[in-house]
C-alpha cells in the first residue's frame, strides 16, 4: 500500500470565488465548473464588444442655423 500521493493545487475560481482543483483533469481550471468557465467568458466577451463600439458619431445640432424669419 504506497500510493503516490498527487499534489493537488486549490486554487480560487474566478467564477464563484469557490475551492477549485487545478489538476489537468480538471478541463475547466482554474474555473470548478464550465459553469463559472462559461459565464466568466460570457461577462468578457460582452465587456470586449462594448469596448470594441466606436465613438458615438458627432452630433452637430449648431451646423443647421434657423433662417431669420
Ligand atoms: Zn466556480
Amino acid at each position: 500500500m504506497s500510493a503516490p500521493e498527487v499534489p493537488q493545487r486549490i486554487v480560487r475560481c474566478p467564477g464563484c470565488g469557490g475551492d477549485s482543483v487545478y489538476v489537468t483533469s480538471n478541463l475547466y481550471r482554474p474555473f470548478c465548473s464550465a459553469r463559472c468557465k462559461n459565464s466568466d467568458f460570457g461577462a468578457w466577451a460582452s465587456e470586449g464588444y462594448r469596448v470594441a463600439s466606436g465613438p458615438t458619431p458627432e452630433e452637430s445640432d449648431e451646423g443647421s442655423a434657423p433662417l431669420p424669419h
